[in-house]
C-alpha cells in the first residue's frame, strides 16, 4: 500500500497521538433526571469530539459556517413577538434552528454562533404568554393547526440547547410549556382531545412525545411521563392514527393514518425516545416492521421516501411529483440513528451512509447556504435561503448536524465506524479509556481508507467496522496483515486485539460502476452508482455533441459497453477535494433519418449530491437506447399557460406530465411541439395527462380535442383532425380518466410541418373559479 506524507508521519511518530488525548477537555452536558430502561447499544459521540475533514466534514462545515451562523434570529422569533407569523407554522423553525445550531456549536466551539443561541434562548421564553403558552397563534385560534408542532420544536431547540452549553435559563419556560400541554390535553373531562389539535389525523401534534420524553428525563417530573401514556393511547382512540397498532399487523406506514411521512416519522422518533426510556418493546417491534416497510418498498434509489409528502403505494416511485421533501429524509436519517443507537445493528449505518451521501447532500445547496424542498429524481434542484413557508429549509441543517454523532461510536466491545470520512475523533470506551481514532481518506473519491489508533498504553478491545453492502470486494488490513471479512452478528467485521499507540488499520472498499435497471415507472431507463453514490446526467456536462438532457440515452445497460471510469470534477465544479465526474458512452436519443446505430457520445456524469447545484437540470434515470418513431421526442415544447408541474411532454416519459393550471379560467389551452426542421407526419398521439378533482382534462362538450399543425416556422396553425375517441367529458366529469390514455388523430394525409398541437377548452372540476387540462405526452409519427 502506497503511504502518503501525513500517515507516515502518524505511523512514525505514534506519541503524536497520544499526545492529543489530554487536550481540549470534552463538553460535560448537563445530565438527565431520569436514567433509561434500555441501553444503547452504541454510545453516540459528542460532536465536539470528532472533527471530520473530508467531504462529509466539508457538508457539515459549509452548513455551520454558510447557513447557521448566518441565519437571522430576529426573523425566527418575529412570529412569537408579534402573533400570528407569517404563516401557520412559521412557530417552528426556531426551535429547528436551535437543535441543529446547538450541535453545530459543539463541533465547532463556534462564539458568534454561539452568541446567537444564547440570544434566541434569553428572546424566546420572553415571548411565553401568562399561561405557558409559547406558539405564534392568537388566543381565539390555539391548538388549531400547527401550534402543539411549534411547543414540539421550541422543547427540542431548547433541551438540546439546555443540555450542551449547560446554561439551564430556559428550563423555567420549557417546565411551563409542558405543564400546559399536560393541563390542555388529555381524556379527563374539561380537557381538549390532542388527536383534534392539529394535522394529518393527529400525527402533527402528537409528534410533541420525543420532546415530551425528553422533558421527563430532564427534569424527573413525571406528569410529562403521563402525558407521553396518553399520546401513545390517543394513537390508538377511535379518531387516532393508529400507529402503534398498525405498524404492528399491516406492518406498512403508507395503513398508517393518511400516509404523511414527516410527521409519521417524527412520532415514531418519538416513540423510539419513549422505548428507551420505558422499555416498551412493542414500540421497537412496530418502528423496525416501519423501517423495514420503507426500505423494502418505498424508498427512492437517492434514499428519499415519499412524493407529494406521503408514504404511497408499493414500489410506487415517480421521478417528478413532489418526490423527497427534505423534512422526511432529516425525520428518515433521526430514525435510522435512533434505530442504531438502540440496536447496534449495521444495517442502520448502511442506510445512513446511503441517505447522507445521496438525498441529504442532493438537498443541500454545495456550499451550505441554501436548500431544496422537493429534491426530485429529475428537473432542477429547488434551492432556497429563505424560511418562509418553507419547513425543509429549517429541517436539512439538523440532519447535517447530526452526522458527527452517529459516524464513529463506541458500544461495549470497543470502537464503532459507521461513516468513513477523514478526520480524528476522541472516543471514550465503556471503562473510561480514552482512544483517538485517525481517519486519513478521500472516500467516496478513493477506496483506500486509512485508520490509526491513539492510546495511553496498550488495550484490548474491539474495531468494528461497516462492510459498505454496495461493495463486492473489500479487504482490512491491521498492521498489514489481512484480517478475515466475517461479520459478526450485528452486521460489523470486528477486530479484536490488544491495540498500541500508532497501529494501523487499512481498509480498501472497490470503488466500481453498477447499473440499476428501472421497472415500474422507469421501465426502459436505467441508474447508474459509483461506489455508495448515485450519480445524474446533468445539462451543464453533455459536452457539445448532444444539445439537451432529454436527447441523452445509454446505449445499453452493460457496464462495458458504458466505459464509465471516474475523473476528478472540472475547478467550476469542485465543490471539495476529491470532488469527481463520471465519464460515460451516451448516445442521442433520437434515430438517426438513416436508421443506422448512433454514434458513442461520451459525457460526465456527476453525483446527485452536486447535480444541478449550478442551477443546471439533471436526471438520474436515463432511457436505454433510441427511440423509434416519435418525431416529436426531444423537441422544443409549450403550451398555452405555464402551470404548476414541471414534466415535459416531449421526454418520451408520459408519466413526467405537464399542466396548465394558474388557479384561473381559460377558453381554451394548447399543448404543442415545434419541430426544429420541417417533418413529413402521418398521425398525431395525445397521452393524457394526471386529472385531478379540480380539472386537468378537456371539456368535450362542446366538441372533442383538435389537433393542429403549422406548415411554417411561425405560421398560422391549421385543425387537421380531432382526438375522435376523448371519451364524452364535460367541465365537471372526467369520464374515467386518470392520465396515461393515449388519443391518436390520423390525419387526413401525411403533412409536412413546423409543428403540432392538442387544442380544447380545459375543465373546471369541482371547482368552476378556475380549469386547466393536463398532458402527459405528445407523439407524432
Ligand atoms: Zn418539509
Amino acid at each position: 500500500m502506497k503511504l502518503n506524507p501525513q500517515m507516515k508521519l502518524i505511523i512514525g511518530l505514534p506519541l503524536l497521538i497520544s499526545a492529543a488525548l489530554g487536550s481540549a477537555a470534552a463538553l460535560t452536558p448537563v445530565p438527565d433526571k431520569v436514567s433509561c430502561a434500555v441501553a444503547d447499544r452504541q454510545a453516540f459521540t459528542q460532536p465536539d469530539q470528532l472533527r471530520l475533514t473530508g467531504w462529509l466534514g466539508a457538508r457539515v462545515e459549509a452548513n455551520e459556517a454558510n447557513r447557521l451562523v448566518k441565519i437571522d434570529v430576529n426573523r425566527l422569533l418575529e412570529g412569537y413577538r408579534k402573533r400570528p407569523g407569517r404563516q401557520s407554522w412559521d412557530g417552528e423553525h426556531l426551535g429547528k434552528w436551535l437543535h441543529a445550531a446547538t450541535l453545530a456549536w459543539v463541533n465547532t466551539g463556534d462564539s458568534a454562533l454561539r452568541q446567537k443561541l444564547d440570544y434566541a434562548a434569553a428572546e424566546l421564553p420572553k415571548c411565553q404568554q401568562a399561561d405557558g403558552y409559547l406558539g405564534t397563534y392568537l388566543e381565539k385560534d390555539r391548538w388549531t393547526e400547527w401550534d402543539v408542532w411549534a411547543h414540539k420544536y421550541n422543547l427540542l431547540g431548547l433541551i438540546t440547547y439546555m443540555r450542551y452549553t449547560g446554561n439551564l435559563e430556559p428550563l423555567p419556560a420549557c417546565r411551563r410549556m409542558g405543564d400546559l400541554l399536560c393541563s390542555t390535553f388529555g381524556e379527563e373531562p374539561g380537557k381538549r382531545d390532542i388527536i383534534k389539535a392539529g394535522e394529518h389525523v393527529g400525527l402533527a401534534p402528537t409528534s410533541v412525545l420525543e420532546p415530551m420524553v425528553l422533558l421527563y428525563r430532564f427534569t424527573g417530573e413525571k406528569r410529562y411521563l403521563e402525558f407521553c401514556q396518553y399520546i401513545l393511547r390517543a394513537w390508538e382512540h377511535p379518531n387516532g392514527p393508529k400507529v402503534i397498532s398498525t405498524l404492528l399487523t399491516a406492518k406498512r406506514v403508507d395503513k398508517v393514518a393518511n400516509g404523511k411521512a414527516y410527521e409519521m416519522l417524527s412520532c415514531l422518533n418519538g416513540a423510539l425516545e419513549y422505548y428507551r426510556t420505558i422499555g416498551d418493546p412493542n414500540l421497537l417491534e412496530a418502528c423496525l416492521n416501519a423501517w423495514k416497510d420503507i426500505v423494502e418498498r418505498r424508498l427512492y434509489i437517492t434514499g428519499a421516501a415519499s412524493y407529494g409528502e406521503l408514504f404511497r403505494g408499493d414500489f410506487d416511485f415517480p421521478n417528478v411529483a413532489d418526490v423527497g421533501e427534505t423534512c422526511v429524509t432529516v425525520t428518515w436519517i433521526q430514525f435510522n440513528a435512533q434505530l442504531l443507537r438502540l440496536t447496534g445493528q449495521a444495517h442502520f449505518g448502511e442506510q445512513l451512509e446511503h441517505v447522507v451521501l445521496n438525498q441529504l447532500f442532493g438537498a443541500q445547496k454545495c456550499d451550505g447556504s441554501a436548500w431544496g424542498y422537493y429534491v426530485q429524481m429529475e428537473g432542477k434542484k429547488p434551492y432556497s435561503a429563505t424560511l418562509d413557508g418553507h419547513c425543509c429549509l429549517s429541517s436539512g441543517p439538523r440532519g447535517v448536524a447530526l452526522i458527527p454523532t452517529f459516524a464513529v461510536s463506541t458500544d461495549a466491545d470497543g470502537v464503532v465506524v459507521n461513516l468513513y470520512d477523514a478526520g480524528t475523533a476522541k472516543l471514550i470506551l465503556k471503562d473510561q479509556t480514552p482512544v483517538t481514532l485517525v481517519t486519513e481518506t478521500r472516500y467516496p473519491a478513493e477506496d483506500q481508507v486509512r485508520l490509526a489508533m491513539g492510546l495511553a498504553g496498550e488495550k484490548e478491545f474491539t474495531l468494528k467496522l461497516r462492510m459498505p453492502a454496495w461493495c463486492r470486494a473489500t479487504s482490512v488490513r491491521v498492521q498489514g496483515q489481512p484480517v478475515a471479512l466475517s461479520p459478526g452478528p450485528d452486521g460489523y467485521v470486528a477486530v479484536q486485539r490488544s491495540w498500541e499507540d500508532g497501529d494501523h488499520v487499512e481498509l480498501e472498499f472497490k470503488l466500481e460502476p453498477r447499473v440499476v435497471i428501472g421497472d415500474h415507472k422507469n421501465n426502459g431507463k436505467v441508474a447508474v452508482l459509483y461506489g455508495p453514490l448515485v450519480l445524474a446526467a446533468e445539462a451543464d456536462l453533455l459536452g457539445n455533441q448532444l444539445p439537451t438532457l432529454q436527447a441523452v440515452a445509454l446505449p445499453s445497460a452493460d457496464l462495458s459497453a458504458l466505459a464509465i471510469a471516474a475523473e476528478p470534477a472540472p475547478d467550476r465544479i469542485k465543490t471539495w477535494a476529491g470532488a469527481e465526474v463520471f465519464h460515460v458512452n451516451a448516445i442521442s436519443r433520437r434515430a438517426s433519418k438513416s436508421g443506422e446505430p448512433g454514434a458513442v457520445l461520451p459525457i460526465r456524469l456527476i453525483p446527485f449530491a452536486d447535480a444541478g447545484n449550478s442551477g443546471a437540470e439533471y436526471k438520474v434515470w436515463i432511457p436505454v437506447g433510441q427511440s423509434e418513431g416519435n418525431l416529436l421526442l426531444d423537441e422544443k415544447e409549450s403550451r398555452s399557460r405555464p402551470g404548476n408541474v414541471a414534466g415535459s411532454i416531449t421526454d418520451g416519459d408520459p408519466n413526467s406530465f405537464v399542466v396548465t393550471f394558474e388557479g384561473k379560467p381559460a377558453s381554451e389551452d394548447w399543448f404543442a411541439a415545434t419541430l426544429a426542421a420541417p417533418t413529413d407526419v402521418k398521425r398525431v398521439t395525445f397521452v393524457h395527462g394526471k386529472t385531478f378533482h379540480d380539472g386537468g382534462w378537456f371539456d368535450a362538450s362542446g366538441g372533442k380535442p383538435r389537433v393542429q399543425v403549422r406548415a411554417t416556422p411561425a405560421g398560422e396553425w391549421e385543425t387537421v383532425g380531432v382526438l375522435k375517441d376523448y371519451p364524452a367529458t364535460t367541465a365537471m366529469t372526467a369520464s374515467g380518466l386518470v392520465g396515461g390514455e393515449s388519443f391518436t388523430c390520423e390525419l387526413p394525409k401525411t403533412t409536412k410541418v413546423f409543428g403540432v398541437r392538442v387544442v380544447g377548452k380545459p375543465a373546471s372540476g369541482d371547482d368552476p373559479r378556475q380549469a386547466f387540462a393536463s398532458c402527459g405526452e405528445l407523439l407524432a409519427e
